[in-house]
């Protein structure tokens, strides 16, 4: 695929992002685009490598390795080298509903994956997919199609993130009259409210919403299943129920002083800095405000990430991310080789625009926090930290030792808890009397998404745990599938 000599004749290239310090002044995305002859040429580098590990989504090691939803990247990099763009973004929608999202967001566990990888920079795959459906919107190329028939089944969805997304997509593909539930006041999930907008514009996710309407696809927001309506009419009204509702209880750090004003979940941080930018570009200032504050995010992760660069464009005085892990290897190690996922040290966007600011990237590895203290008026001031080492128990399991002589405490005006999420709500799972699984989400195995209750399926982090996208549209294409398969007795979905 692409061009046989490709790979020899030309180097990886990346599009440079908008620079750090001046991106940090709006909320546009920071990724630029390239120019469609440069894009053809880095398609050019796919090198018929005979199997593409590229496009497996196999799991080694817990990680993905290969593309989750399978896409067919060796095809769609051919289409593009020869300039067949339609084409491409045609055999692009066969596996993936929504490559404007995984196109911004995917942590991309192909290029982790792709052979030219062994001895050579990977080919550029997530930015070619982006470009493929980019210019078919641009060229009007992606246009509602509604089903041609309808079956007369009606399903709900609960949850309108990327599983909740993708499961509609297919189920009204399928003819089924599709009703999505959202609590939220606009549909997208962590697309919408989670992933900021400089990641991920909120015009591209309701461009796609848009286009899921005219389908046929209804959205009902501000409604709450379980509260604003009850998931047993729910399971009266509709022929079958697909819970994509996500993984959305926070991890919490119980130590001395949590109680103290201005320390936050990084959701609240998110959903509010979001909502308040989309209904009035912040001038209502119905968010919470990091400007002019000692900022501490505690959470190495992705949601860290976005606390960090939302903190950053809201003009901190001072920010630091504590991480409890170790500082990841430069390069991979031997007991992390191709084609797993490089666990390898990476300066995300955010810890990128702290650096550009404040000189250094704001991470503090193998550290934790110990006590807060407030002020007379209970606001947080200080959080007192200590570093760790990480050993073994008596089990065998590693466990976070304190390194004594390590204590001290860094100022702090807003905290940011960003230590990841325990699974789902519990609700609408104890109305509807689906099972857990020992991790809490709702029980049901992968590839079937069936609970213990007929009619019932689950799909996306609510039935996996936090993830990525792009197992959640997986999730959501498997779910529609099967449900399609139990509301007609056979399926062609794919
Ligand atoms: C801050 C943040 C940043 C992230 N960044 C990335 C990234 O860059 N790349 C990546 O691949 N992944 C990222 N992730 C992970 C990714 O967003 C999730 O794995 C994915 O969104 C899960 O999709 P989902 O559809 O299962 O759930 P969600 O996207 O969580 O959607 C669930 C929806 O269900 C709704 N809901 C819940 N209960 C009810 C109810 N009772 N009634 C009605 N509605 C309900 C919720 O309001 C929510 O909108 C990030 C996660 C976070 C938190
Ligand atoms: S969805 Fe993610 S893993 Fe799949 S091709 Fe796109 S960037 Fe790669």
């Amino acid at each position: 695929m692409g061009k046989p000599t490709g790979f020899m004749e030309y180097e990886r290239e990346l599009p440079a992002d908008r620079s750090p310090l001046e991106r940090v002044k709006d909320w546009q995305e920071f990724h630029e685009h390239f120019a469609k002859a440069k894009l053809q040429q880095q398609g050019a580098r796919c090198m018929d490598c005979g199997i593409p590990f590229c496009h497996t989504g196999q799991l080694i090691s817990g990680m993905a390795s290969g593309c989750p939803i399978n896409n067919l990247i060796p095809e769609w990099n051919d289409l593009v080298y020869r300039g067949l763009w339609k084409e491409a973004l045609h055999r692009l929608h066969k596996t993936n509903n929504f490559p404007e999202f995984t196109g911004r967001v995917c942590p991309a566990p192909c290029e982790g994956s792709c052979v030219l990888g062994l001895n050579e920079l990977p080919v550029t795959i997530k930015t070619i997919e982006c470009a493929i459906i980019d210019n078919g919107f641009a060229q009007g190329w992606v246009t509602p199609e509604p089903p041609e028939k309808r079956t007369g089944k009606k399903v709900a969805v609960v949850g309108s993130g990327p599983a909740g997304l993708a499961c509609a997509a297919q189920l009204n593909r399928a003819g089924h009259w599709v009703t999505v539930y959202e609590r939220a006041d606009r549909s997208g999930g962590l697309l919408m409210y989670g992933i900021p907008n400089m990641k991920l514009d909120k015009s591209i996710v309701q461009r796609r919403l848009d286009v899921m309407a005219e389908e046929g696809v209804k959205f009902v927001t501000n409604t709450a299943v379980g509260v604003d309506i009850s998931a047993a009419k729910l399971k009266q009204e509709f022929d079958a129920v697909v819970l994509c509702s996500g993984a959305t209880k926070p991890r919490d750090l119980p130590i001395p002083g949590r109680e103290l004003k201005a320390i936050h979940f990084a959701m609240e941080f998110l959903h509010a800095n979001t909502k308040s930018l989309l209904d009035s570009e912040h001038r209502n200032g119905h968010y919470i405000s990091a400007k002019d504050k000692h900022v501490i995010v505690i959470g190495g992760g992705d949601t860290g990430t976005d606390c960090v660069g939302t903190a950053m464009r809201h003009g901190c005085k001072t920010l630091t991310q504590l991480e409890i892990l170790p500082r990841p290897p430069d390069t991979r190690q031997p007991d992390n080789p191709w084609p797993e996922w490089p666990k390898v040290y990476n300066l995300d966007y955010g810890q990128e625009e702290a650096k550009a600011r404040f000189g250094a990237d704001p991470r503090i590895y193998l550290t934790t926090g110990d006590k807060f203290v407030g002020d007379e008026n209970g606001h947080v001031k200080e959080l007192h930290i200590y570093d760790v080492e990480w050993t073994r128990d008596e089990k065998g399991g590693f466990i976070p030792k304190r390194v004594p002589g390590t204590d001290r405490v860094l100022p702090a005006d807003l905290v940011l808890l960003a230590m990841g999420f325990l699974g789902p709500e519990d609700t609408v799972l104890a109305q509807l009397g689906v099972e857990r699984d020992p991790r809490s989400n709702a029980k049901a195995e992968y590839g079937q998404f069936s609970t213990n209750v007929p009619g019932i399926f689950a799909a996306g982090d609510c039935r996996r745990g936090q993830s990525l996208v792009v197992w959640a549209i997986n999730e959501g294409r498997g779910a529609a599938r099967e449900c399609d398969r139990y509301l007609m007795g056979s399926t062609d979905l794919p």
